[in-house]
C-alpha cells in the first residue's frame, strides 16, 4: 500500500540535540578531542580593545578555519553555508542550532589584521605539534625535509617579462601583495635566495616563482616546506618559500633550528632528496649541527664519455694528494707566485694537478685526459661532509631512511588531494604562510584523530 503524501509542517516545539544528533564516530568528534584553543584566546587578548563593541568570536573562526582545511572547502562564502547548513560541523563549532554564521568577510578582515599581527595561524599550528608530542607521537629521533610547489593565485597574462619596467612603487599603493614582495626583497627566503631574474613576475603577486620544474606549462608557485618526524610523519614545522631549491635549502635550515628552540627537538639524522645534498648543506648538517646526512650527495663528478671520473682517483687524507690510475700523484699547485694566490676558489673548490710530464708519457692519456696536456681534479672544502654521506649511503640504515623519506611526499599527496590545496586562495608571502599552516594544523589534528580515535586513552595536553 502507498504510504500518505507527506506535507511539511512547522512543529512548535522540537526536542532537539545537536550533541545525540552527531554519531560518535564522525571525524567531527575525532578531531574535536585535540583542539584546544584556551592558549589562543590568551595569545590574541592584547590585540583586542578593551572597550568598543564586542567582536565575532576569535575561537569561532578558528574553528570554521579549521573544518575548511580539514575537510578541502576552500573557499571561505562556501564554508559559512557548510557550516550554517551541516549539523557536525555546527557542533564543532559550538553554534548550536541558532547561533549565527559570521559573514566571510569576516575571516578577511581578521587575517589581515590581528591574526596576521599576533602570528596566530603559526601558533595554532604550533598547539597542534605540542599536543602530538604530549600524545607520544614524535619520537624525535628522525626527521625528513622535503619541499612541494603550489600554485598561486597569479596567471602568465597578468605578468611581465623580466626586462620589462614595471612601477611596483605604483602597484604597491593600491595591492597588498605588492607591498609584501617589495617588503621580503630582502628576506633569505624570499627575494634574497637568488639573484636569478625569473623569465616572468606576476603584477598581482610578484613574489609567486614562474618555475617549469614539473616539466609540464610553466607556472606560478609556491613552495611549502614540510619538515617531519619519521615515527609517524607528524609535521612538526612548515615554512612558505620561494619556488627555487636554495630558498628550499634555506628554509630546511631554519625549520631545524626553530623546532630546536621551540620544541628542544633535535634529530639524530635527516633524510632528504638530492636536492639538499649539496656540499655546503652536508656540511653545515655535520659540522655545524652534528646531524647525520641520510641524503644522496649533489655530484657532478662522473663522466659518461668513457673518461676516468673522479671516483676513479684514490685520495689520501694524511698526505692531502689524490694517485691516478696509473699510479702518479696529483697534488695542489706547487709553483710560487710573486703575488700570492689563494688555494681556494669562490666556490669551496681546490684543484690537484698531474704532471705535464707524467700525463705525456701515460698510455692511459687517452681515457683520462684526451683534449688537455695534464689531469685536473677539483676538491671541495667540504668534501669530508660529502664523504661522510657517501658512506652512510651504504648503510642498512640509510635504506630504512630512503624509504621513511617517502611519507613527506604522501603528505604532500594528501595536502593536494584530499584537502584540495593544489592552488593557493591568498596572494602575497602572507597567504601562503597562513594557508601552509593551517593544512599543516590540519594535516597533524587528522593525524592525530586517525592514531587516536574515540575510545583509546587521551593524554591532558
Ligand atoms: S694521464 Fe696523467 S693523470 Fe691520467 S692516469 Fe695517466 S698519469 Fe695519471
Amino acid at each position: 500500500m502507498m504510504g500518505e503524501r507527506r506535507v511539511a509542517q512547522e512543529a512548535l516545539f522540537y526536542e532537539f540535540s545537536l550533541e545525540r544528533h552527531v554519531p560518535t564516530e564522525h571525524w567531527v568528534r575525532a578531531i574535536d578531542r585535540f583542539v584546544d584553543l584556551s592558549d589562543i584566546r590568551a595569545h590574541l587578548r592584547p590585540f583586542y580593545s578593551e572597550i568598543g563593541r564586542p567582536s565575532i568570536d576569535p575561537e569561532l573562526m578558528i574553528r570554521m578555519l579549521l573544518i575548511g582545511y580539514c575537510f578541502g572547502i576552500r573557499s571561505e562564502r562556501r564554508l559559512c553555508e557548510e557550516v550554517h547548513l551541516n549539523l557536525a560541523y555546527r557542533w564543532f563549532c559550538r553554534l548550536g542550532l541558532e547561533g549565527d554564521v559570521p559573514d566571510h568577510s569576516t575571516f578577511s578582515k581578521n587575517r589581515h589584521g590581528r591574526f596576521r599581527d599576533s602570528d596566530l595561524l603559526r601558533e595554532l599550528f604550533e598547539t597542534t605539534v605540542r599536543r602530538c608530542i604530549a600524545e607520544g607521537l614524535v619520537g624525535g629521533e628522525g626527521f625528513a625535509v622535503d619541499a612541494s610547489l603550489i600554485k598561486a593565485d597569479a596567471n602568465k597574462q597578468c605578468s611581465a617579462e623580466a626586462s620589462e619596467p614595471v612601477d611596483w612603487d605604483d602597484l604597491a599603493r593600491t595591492r597588498r601583495s605588492v607591498r609584501e614582495y617589495l617588503d621580503t626583497l630582502d628576506e633569505a627566503a624570499w627575494g634574497a635566495a637568488s639573484e636569478t631574474r625569473p623569465k616572468f613576475v606576476s603584477r598581482s603577486d610578484p613574489a609567486a616563482q614562474w618555475t617549469g620544474a614539473l616539466k609540464g606549462h610553466a607556472f606560478f608557485a609556491y613552495a611549502t616546506n614540510y619538515l617531519i618526524d619519521l615515527d609517524h610523519a607528524v609535521i612538526v614545522d612548515v615554512e612558505a618559500s620561494r619556488a627555487i631549491r636554495q630558498a628550499e635549502v634555506g628554509s630546511a635550515r631554519t625549520m631545524l633550528d626553530r623546532t630546536l628552540e621551540r620544541f628542544g627537538l633535535w634529530p639524530a639524522r635527516l633524510a632528504a632528496d638530492s636536492a639538499y645534498g649539496s656540499a655546503e648543506n652536508l656540511a653545515w648538517l655535520v659540522h655545524e649541527r652534528g646531524i647525520e646526512p641520510h641524503i644522496p650527495v649533489f655530484d657532478k663528478s662522473q663522466r659518461s664519455d668513457g673518461t676516468f671520473s673522479r671516483s676513479d682517483f684514490a685520495y689520501d687524507h694524511a698526505r692531502d694528494l689524490y694517485t691516478c690510475p696509473g699510479g702518479k700523484e696529483l697534488r695542489q699547485r706547487q709553483k710560487v707566485y710573486r703575488t700570492e694566490r689563494p688555494l681556494v676558489d669562490e666556490n669551496g673548490l681546490m684543484r690537484y694537478h698531474a704532471s705535464k710530464f707524467a700525463c705525456d708519457a701515460c698510455s692511459l692519456k687517452p681515457q683520462c685526459c684526451p683534449i688537455t696536456p695534464a689531469r685536473k681534479i677539483l676538491r671541495s672544502i667540504h668534501e669530508g661532509a660529502r664523504d661522510m654521506a657517501r658512506d652512510i649511503a651504504q648503510t642498512d640504515a640509510y635504506v630504512v631512511s630512503r624509504r621513511e623519506r617517502k611519507k613527506v611526499e604522501m603528505l604532500f599527496a594528501h595536502l593536494k588531494r584530499i584537502l584540495r590545496l593544489d592552488r593557493l586562495r591568498l596572494r602575497g608571502p602572507n597567504g601562503a604562510r597562513d594557508e601552509f599552516h593551517l593544512a599543516a594544523a590540519a594535516q597533524n589534528l587528522r593525524k592525530l584523530a586517525k592514531l587516536l580515535p574515540n575510545g583509546t586513552q587521551v593524554r591532558a595536553a
